[in-house]
């Protein structure tokens, strides 16, 4: 089985910066991720919302962000794993790692965990009607916005991904229609005002959906007024159920790390309780942790600064500066 020299868990912007540094300083690098795209929370949470407060970016769009950092990740090569969701661990007699996803083993010389929020389970909808149109017309998972070019849309949630996923599939839709069961949004109002005055966006509030129908894919759903109590049948081809994401460590905590609220805890270099084993991101935890992208970002320096000191103790001292290295522009 072939070796790596780091093997990086999630894609996350932390993970992909990592991947980037790692694959530079001439390690061998592979990156795990369980989503089917890279960008972790900057993909799936929030495409569409600027982000501010990353260095040299005065203001960008999160998925912007997240290709920029895959394109910079990508140039250098790194083995790119996706639809794998590292599970078990296993210590090999030399001190190395086998990790397990649910189709394939992993050799790793070291472990670096980026695996942020962990891997996001989308909150579900109620209706058992629903399950049956799950990827034919009814997606947890946004997919490209071309999909829903001229169609008839419908998003359920109340939240700000619900309210982002409305603004920007109605630049492509024929119509949307941002069903919620309350009476308030608990995203920006700045959004919800957005929203208010788009030409092709309807919003329902105090509505619930009661039924999903169609052959084979959706084509209608069934509203319901809480208050009134009123139904109505909505001739529907795509609907975005954007109700959250359930963080899940998943079997990561059985792994024998030091954990703290749902995180890693770690200490100094990023190092955890166990040999050849880091934590950056989002899921690393220590005293004064500040959860930010750019916090993320020196972690996994520092991270991969010490990575390879342990894989060669010749180049204990941190990493050099890139600036020195010769690379093809
Ligand atoms: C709405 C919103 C707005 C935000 N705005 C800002 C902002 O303006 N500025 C800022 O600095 N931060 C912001 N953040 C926070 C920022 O997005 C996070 O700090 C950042 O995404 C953390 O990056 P990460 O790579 O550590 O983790 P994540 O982005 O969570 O990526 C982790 C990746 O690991 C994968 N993964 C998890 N478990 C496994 C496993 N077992 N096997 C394989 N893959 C796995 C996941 O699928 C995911 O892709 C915001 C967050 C939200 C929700």
């Amino acid at each position: 089985m072939e070796r790596f020299d780091v093997t990086i868990i999630g894609g996350g912007p932390v993970g992909l910066f990592g991947a980037a540094l790692a694959s530079l300083h001439g390690m061998k690098t592979k990156v795990i991720e369980s989503l089917p795209q890279l960008g972790g929370q900057l993909y799936t949470l929030y495409p569409e919302k600027y982000v501010y407060d990353v260095a040299g970016f005065p203001a960008i769009l999160a998925k912007d962000l997240a290709s920029q950092l895959i394109d910079q990740a990508l140039r250098y090569h790194p083995t790119i794993c996706l639809n794998q969701t590292v599970n078990r661990l296993e210590t090999l007699a030399d001190g190395a790692y086998q990790l397990y996803t649910e189709n394939e083993t992993h050799e790793t010389r070291t472990i670096l965990i980026t695996s942020g929020l962990g891997s996001f389970t989308p909150r579900k909808l109620p209706q058992p009607s629903a399950e049956a149109f799950v990827e034919h017309g009814l997606y947890y998972f946004v997919p490209p916005l071309a999909h829903f070019q001229d169609k008839r849309v419908l998003v359920i949630g109340g939240g700000d991904s619900a309210l982002d996923w409305t603004l920007a599939i109605a630049d492509t839709a024929a119509q949307v229609v941002l069903v919620h069961r309350r009476g308030e949004f608990r995203g920006q109002q700045s959004t919800v005002n957005q929203l208010q005055a788009h030409p092709r966006v309807t919003i329902r509030t105090f509505t619930e959906c009661l039924e999903f129908r169609g052959q084979g894919t959706l084509e209608e759903v069934v509203l319901v007024d809480r208050q009134t109590h009123a139904e109505e049948t909505l001739a529907t081809e795509a609907a975005v159920a954007a109700l959250g994401f359930l963080p899940d460590l998943g079997r990561l905590k059985e792994w024998g790390l030091t954990l703290q609220a749902g995180s890693i805890v770690v200490e100094g270099p990023m190092r955890t309780s166990r040999p050849g084993i880091y934590a950056a991101g989002d899921i690393a935890a220590y005293e004064g942790k500040e959860k930010l992208i750019a916090t993320g970002f020196g972690e996994v320096g520092n991270a991969l600064g010490h990575i390879r000191g342990y894989l060669d103790p010749t180049k204990r001292g941190g990493l050099p500066h890139s600036s020195n290295i010769k690379i093809h522009v």
